[in-house]
């Protein structure tokens, strides 16, 4: 463990190793790194589910029932918030993530809520490999798709989902809006999304170029965390998606139909 020269007190920064010069940090392996324990459970804290419950309203749900889809892959767990809420709306949920401390937090919290989750760890370049049978829809939410770095891994990551798919299936992806952020000045960016709507943090880019979304994470106890993402444009991923196989693809900004400027893009996608 790594000690600031002033204070002697663990620094967080160290604790998540982005090393000496972070921004050259533009791994796609790095975000085992970055969800350490410490972050996990500020973020767990102090997020506060009930707010991403309203803020969401009963979208996801919709869209699930509206493609008439009952088996549902969450491929970024994360701490558990959407394969929660799935399976408290019936619907059968297999939880997936390449971290196994985020898995092991989502089993908990699942528990607390008197849900049981059914986990399996597995990195999305190579989910086939993990993860057997298929599904009516694929979730990929909460900004989890920028941690790819290489289109290389985004192509194949694409290639993963369609592939666990039953042939009507769908893909739920959603991203922050890079665009905004991309091509408006420093002082403009704001970096508090809709999504993430607790009080207790605040979400700030600190560095950005085409190649990096850098994020600092400021928790109301004075802890700070990054984030390194790869910033998605809206019309890449899109066509990503059509390349990929996906044959029609709804975009939503913040959970409505054609909002432009919105803090977050959803993207639904038809297999056929
Ligand atoms: N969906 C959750 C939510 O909305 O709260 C969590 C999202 S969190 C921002 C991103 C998650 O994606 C993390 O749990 C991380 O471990 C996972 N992840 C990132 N890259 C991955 C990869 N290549 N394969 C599998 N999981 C990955």
């Amino acid at each position: 463990m790594t000690l600031t020269q002033h204070s002697q007190k663990p620094c967080q920064d160290d604790l998540q190793n982005f090393g000496d010069s972070p921004e050259e940090v533009r791994e796609t392996d790095h975000y085992q790194q970055e969800y350490v324990e410490e972050f996990t459970d500020r973020w767990d804290r102090l997020i506060d589910w009930e707010a991403r419950t309203e803020a969401e309203g009963d979208f996801f749900i919709r869209i699930l029932r509206e493609h008439g889809a009952r088996s549902v892959l969450d491929v970024a767990t994360g701490t558990g918030f959407h394969s929660v809420s799935l399976l408290k709306e019936g619907f059968d949920v297999i939880s997936a993530d390449g971290s196994p401390n985020m898995l092991a937090r989502a089993f908990q919290n699942a528990r607390d809520h008197g849900q049981l989750l059914r986990t399996a760890q597995a990195d999305w370049r190579y989910l086939n490999r993990d993860i057997h049978g298929e599904f009516d829809a694929v979730i990929c939410l909460g900004n989890s798709f920028t941690h790819l770095f290489r289109e290389h891994d985004r192509r194949k990551a694409l290639a993963e989902y369609y592939a666990v798919l039953k042939h009507n299936g769908i893909l739920i992806l959603d991203h922050r809006n890079y665009d905004r952020l991309l091509d408006v000045g420093v002082a403009v960016r704001s970096g508090k999304g809709n999504v993430y709507c607790g009080k207790d943090v605040n979400v700030s880019p600190e560095h950005v170029d085409e190649g990096l979304a850098r994020f600092q994470y400021a928790f109301s106890d004075g802890s700070t965390y990054h984030l390194n993402m790869f910033p998605l444009r809206h019309s890449y991923v899109n066509r990503l998606m059509n390349e990929v196989g996906f044959q029609q693809i709804t975009s939503f900004g913040d959970y409505l139909p054609g909002h432009d400027d919105p803090d977050f893009y959803v993207h639904v996608a038809e297999k056929e």
